[in-house]
C-alpha cells in the first residue's frame, strides 16, 4: 500500500489548488515545495476572471477578495500615441481585473491546502529523484531537514514549475514550442498617482509594452517587456533601462517623478512556450510544468488555476474508480487544451512582434491613422 493517493511537488498556484481540491474530496496528499511559505517568485500577477472563477471553485476567492486590492475596473492603453479606455467586460459576475503580489497570493492558496485534514504540506521540501516500480513511477526521493527521505503515491504530480524535475525525469513528449521571444523586467513603486476610476495599463511603443497595474500593499507594479535581443544589454544595465523607458511613456512621465521605486529590479529573459503531453504511467504534469507561455500575455496564474480544477476532477474520478487511468488522463487533456489553445496560439504568435496585433486593434476600434494603416 503507497504512504499516499497522491503525490504534488510544487505548493503555488497548481500544486496547492491541486491538494486543496483533492484533500476536500478525503484523498491522502503529500504536498512538497523547497520553498518555505511566504515565500516571493520571479512573477509579476496581472490576472482575470477565470482565475477569479478557479479561486471561487477551490474556496479561496473569500480570501483573496480580502487581501483589498484595488479592482481595476478599466483598461487603459496608449499604442503609439493613440490612447483608448475601455471598462472591463463584464464576466460571469467579475467587471474588474486584480494585481496581488505573489508572496500574499500563493500564501493564501497554501494556507488552503493546509486546511485540509488530509493534506500533509512539507516545505523546505527538495525532491530530488523519482522512485519507479518498473516502467511506473512510484513515488519520490527529496530532501527535508538536512535527511533523504522517500515517499509513495499511486500518482506523483509535477506542479514544480516550468524547470519540473518530474518532466525532466519523465521526458514527456512536446506538443508545441516556441523559442523565447521576449525578456520581461518589473518593480514596485509607492505614491504612483493612479487613474481614476483605477485601470490597468498598457503603454505599447512599438516592440515593447510597459504594464502600469496597482496591486495590493498601496503599490503599483511596473514591468516592461522587450525583445530577447535586448537582453544582454538589460543584464547589464536594466536599472538604467527600466527608468528610461517608464520615463520615455507620457501618460506616466509626471507620475513617476512624484513616486518612489520600492526594492529591487526583478528579470527574466528565458521563459518559453511549450504544450507537454501531460501524463504517463504513474505522473501527471499540471500548471506551468504543463504548459507554460510567454509572460507577456500575463495568463499562467489563470491557467495555472484551471488546470488545477480539471486535473483534480480528473484525478478524483481515477482515484474513486469511476474511471481508468487512461480514460481519466484523456478528460484531463483535452480540458487543458481546450481551456488553454486559444491564448496559447495568441501568445506565441505575437510575441515575436506586437505591431501586427496592435494594427489589428486599432484598425477594430476605427482608430488607426489613415498613414499607418498599411
Ligand atoms: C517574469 C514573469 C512574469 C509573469 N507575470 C504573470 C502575470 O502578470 N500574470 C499571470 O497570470 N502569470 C504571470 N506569470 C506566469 C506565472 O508566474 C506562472 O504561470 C505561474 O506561477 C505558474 O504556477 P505553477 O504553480 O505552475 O508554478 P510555479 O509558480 O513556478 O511554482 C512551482 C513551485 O514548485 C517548487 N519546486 C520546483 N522544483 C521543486 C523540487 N524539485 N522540489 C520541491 N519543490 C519544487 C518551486 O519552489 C515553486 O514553489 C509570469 C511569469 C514570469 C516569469
Amino acid at each position: 500500500m503507497p504512504d499516499f493517493d497522491v503525490i504534488i511537488v510544487g505548493a503555488r498556484v497548481a500544486g496547492s489548488l491541486t491538494a486543496a481540491l483533492l484533500g476536500e474530496r478525503g484523498w491522502r496528499v503529500l504536498l512538497l515545495d523547497r520553498a518555505t511559505f511566504p515565500s516571493d517568485t520571479l512573477s509579476t500577477h496581472f490576472f482575470r476572471e477565470p482565475a477569479m472563477l478557479a479561486f471561487r471553485r477551490a474556496g479561496v476567492w473569500d480570501d483573496v477578495q480580502a487581501v483589498g486590492a484595488p479592482l481595476l475596473v478599466n483598461m487603459f492603453n496608449d499604442v503609439d500615441g493613440v490612447t483608448f479606455t475601455e471598462p472591463v467586460e463584464a464576466q460571469q459576475g467579475f467587471n474588474y481585473v486584480l494585481c496581488i503580489r505573489r508572496v500574499v497570493l500563493d500564501e493564501i492558496l497554501v494556507r488552503r491546502a493546509r486546511r485540509e485534514p488530509s493534506v500533509t504540506l512539507l516545505e523546505g521540501a527538495a525532491v530530488r529523484a523519482l522512485l519507479r516500480e518498473g516502467s511506473r513511477v512510484a513515488g519520490v526521493q527529496f530532501t527535508h531537514s538536512d535527511r533523504e527521505q522517500e515517499a509513495t503515491a499511486r500518482v506523483v504530480v509535477g506542479a514544480d514549475g516550468f524547470r519540473s524535475v518530474v518532466a525532466r525525469t519523465v521526458e514527456p513528449p512536446v506538443e508545441h514550442s516556441a523559442r523565447v521571444h521576449r525578456a520581461m523586467y518589473y518593480g514596485y513603486f509607492a505614491s504612483l498617482g493612479p487613474m481614476e476610476p483605477p485601470a490597468a495599463e498598457h503603454h505599447f511603443r512599438g516592440n515593447e509594452l510597459v504594464y502600469v497595474i496597482p496591486c495590493d500593499g498601496g503599490l503599483t507594479l511596473l514591468a516592461i517587456t522587450v525583445p530577447i535581443a535586448e537582453f544582454p544589454a538589460w543584464k547589464q544595465d536594466g536599472r538604467r533601462l527600466f527608468l528610461e523607458r517608464l520615463r520615455a511613456r507620457p501618460h506616466l512621465a509626471p507620475r513617476l517623478e512624484r513616486a518612489e521605486w520600492v526594492g529591487r529590479l526583478y528579470g527574466a529573459g528565458d521563459i518559453p512556450c511549450f504544450m507537454r503531453v501531460p501524463s504517463g504511467q504513474g505522473w501527471v504534469l499540471v500548471g506551468d510544468a504543463g504548459l507554460i507561455m510567454d509572460p507577456w500575455h500575463a495568463r499562467g496564474i489563470e491557467q495555472a488555476s484551471n488546470h488545477a480544477v480539471f486535473l483534480a476532477d480528473a484525478l478524483h474520478r481515477w482515484l474513486a474508480g469511476e474511471a481508468s487511468w487512461e480514460t481519466a488522463m484523456a478528460e484531463y487533456h483535452a480540458a487543458r487544451n481546450a481551456f488553454s489553445e486559444k491564448p496559447y496560439r495568441r501568445t506565441y504568435t505575437n510575441a515575436p512582434d506586437f505591431r501586427p496585433m496592435l494594427r489589428a486593434a486599432l484598425q477594430r476600434r476605427g482608430l488607426l491613422p489613415a498613414s499607418a494603416g498599411a
